[in-house]
């Protein structure tokens, strides 16, 4: 995803709006921790101050399918993430503390800031629900949707037939 900053660098304007649509393929990369669902958009804009480094701010908008940390289901999430990121010039002499991602004269490549925002933003634990039950440990049946023998655990002891099948 470039950006034409073409105006920016022959110093017309210091601020450029952006409205983008960033298809799948666009990422170049596919996430671990979930998939994407269709295409995702930013909203925002690029401000440049006097010495060249360029600022990016807005909203990503992007749709997502991840796995329930307890059952495993699939679990679709619409995020809305704040996106604040700044950009210095190729050959530009950067602070030594710099944490800005890189630009060449004319364009900027915006999906590498975005990229990073996503994978850093998406939650590290999702939830179907706040009160999944998750799966049993022991024989695999998704507690949600039936129960199990095993979660009896606590009960075994008063059970005459689980000591007689020590025995055997
Ligand atoms: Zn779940
Ligand atoms: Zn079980």
């Amino acid at each position: 995803m470039l950006v034409d900053i073409a105006q920016i660098s022959n110093g017309l304007t210091n601020r450029i709006d952006l409205e983008m649509i960033i298809a799948q393929e666009e990422w170049a990369v596919s996430f671990q921790a979930f998939k994407l669902a269709g295409d995702a958009s930013f909203s925002g804009m690029l401000l440049a101050d006097e010495n060249g480094v360029i600022t990016i701010t807005g909203h990503l908008n992007a749709h997502i399918v991840s796995q329930c940390a307890r059952c495993l289901v699939s679990v679709p999430l619409d995020l809305v993430l704040p996106v604040d990121e700044c950009f210095e010039c190729i050959g530009q002499e950067r602070q030594p503390d710099s944490d800005c991602y890189s630009y060449e004269r004319s364009t900027i490549d915006l999906i590498p800031a975005l990229r990073d925002t996503l994978v850093l933003s998406v939650p590290q634990r999702i939830l179907c629900h706040e009160t999944c039950k998750g799966i049993c440990p022991e024989c695999g049946v998704d507690l949600n949707k039936e129960t199990c023998s095993c979660s009896k655990e606590g009960l075994k002891q008063d059970n005459p037939f689980s000591q007689l099948k020590e025995l055997l």
